[in-house]
């Protein structure tokens, strides 16, 4: 009988990459504002990537997707990221205009990918050219590996040598270690907006965790599917069929857990009314905007319980100060546990980051979609690519 074992490929598979050329892609999909990054986090989570092949003497061609251009949008050039990787790395940072256009440099960065048509389209003459360029091939792109795109999986067919770079390598084993062996009781807090997106990804910790802690507007279907009025609230229509299997299936008892209260609003502002009601009807003319202070203690109870945590999207509309109390009490519970703690998804780490606790967790992940499909058990072609 043979094991078959799967293992992705790293930096040290690479083997000797002096005076080679590889092709990094990252993930620098940063909001620009006014022509300057407006948030470089993603351009300083490559860092340690680049770093690392810089000192192996590898001379770097950095590709990267910005938004979604229709042919060659000025508005979505990489010029800003270029600058300010430059001034990250203290090194200049060449700007090559397209493929065929490729300036000699000890770090290129490739104009927006997504300017080619065969990138979304997984082109394989677009992967061609793009492996023609250089030696290896290093992905770092996390919140890109679920796409089957030409510079994220169609290249590694027509290289010699690829691997995954830090980034992606650390993402890949939180992930493989919350799934696979978690350190027991596994909580994993589940908010945002909508139920539909998310459902996969409670289907598989109600299979996997101790407890699922649902939270944020992604609730209120739960009150409309059983039967109950929801007044003005954000519910999805979708998540209500959704909500009432979830709450027809035959989970372990006491797994999933619903809020307990709720703080109702009649106006998504800071100036709106508020009040106070439990976990069920809403009148009209007031919508759920957070979850309420019982709700609150009895999730934080359980976070500080928690061996493992995971957490993806807000409890509340926490963009207002007034509806912010839910998710930052769930942000100060993650922050303050020894427990690993994981959280995922762009609101949540916004979220985070708005109470000054970003640092103070044990994994930010940076691939929203990536992450959840990742959970749902789904296989990442970017990730695929590059196993052996
Ligand atoms: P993430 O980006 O972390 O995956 P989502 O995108 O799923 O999270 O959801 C984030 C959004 O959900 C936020 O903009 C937040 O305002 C909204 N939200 C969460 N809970 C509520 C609520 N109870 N009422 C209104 N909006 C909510
Ligand atoms: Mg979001």
């Amino acid at each position: 009988m043979t094991t078959q074992t799967t293992r992705l490929r790293t930096l040290d598979d690479l083997g000797d990459v002096r005076g080679s050329r590889v092709l990094l892609r990252v993930d620098f999909n940063t909001p620009i504002v006014d022509g300057r990054v407006g948030d470089d986090t993603r351009i300083r989570q490559a860092l340690p990537t680049i770093q690392a092949l810089r000192e192996r003497g590898a001379r770097l061609l950095l590709v990267s997707h910005l938004g979604r251009p229709q042919g060659r949008d000025p508005a979505l050039s990489l010029r800003p990221v270029a600058e300010r990787l430059a001034a990250l790395l203290d090194a200049p940072v060449a700007l090559a205009p397209d493929l065929d256009d490729v300036p000699d440099g000890d770090v290129v960065m490739l104009e927006n990918i997504r300017y080619e048509p065969g990138e979304t389209k997984n082109d394989p003459e677009l992967a061609a050219r793009l492996a023609a360029l250089a030696d290896a091939y290093v992905n770092d792109a996390f919140g890109s590996a679920h796409r089957a795109h030409a510079s994220t999986e169609g290249v590694v067919h027509h290289v010699a040598r690829s691997a995954a770079g830090l980034l992606l390598e650390r993402e890949v084993a939180t992930f493989t270690r919350i799934l696979r062996a978690p350190e027991r009781p596994l909580v994993a807090i589940l908010g945002g907006a909508k139920v539909t997106d998310k459902i996969g990804v409670i289907q598989r910790f109600l299979e996997l965790a101790d407890d699922v802690l649902i939270g944020g507007a992604m609730s209120y279907p739960f009150i409309a599917a059983r039967g109950e009025p929801v007044g003005d609230s954000l519910c999805e229509p979708a998540g209500i069929p959704v909500a009432r299997e979830l709450l027809g299936q035959v989970a372990p008892a006491g797994k999933l857990h619903l809020p307990l209260d709720l703080v109702i609003g009649d106006e998504l502002s800071d100036d709106a009314h508020t009040r106070i009601v439990d976990f069920g009807p809403i009148d009209d003319g007031w919508e759920g905007m957070d979850a309420g202070p019982r709700t609150r203690e009895a999730y934080a109870k359980l976070i500080a319980g928690a061996a493992t945590v995971f957490w993806n999207g807000p409890v509340g509309a926490f963009e207002f100060e007034a509806f912010s109390g839910g998710t930052r009490a769930i942000a100060e519970a993650v922050a303050h546990t020894s427990a690993l703690t994981v959280v995922g998804g762009g609101d949540s780490i916004a979220a985070l980051r708005s109470f000054g606790l970003e640092d103070e967790v044990t994994h930010l992940s940076t691939g929203g979609g990536a992450a959840l499909e990742l959970i749902e058990g789904r296989a990442l072609p970017g990730i695929v690519a590059l196993t052996s």
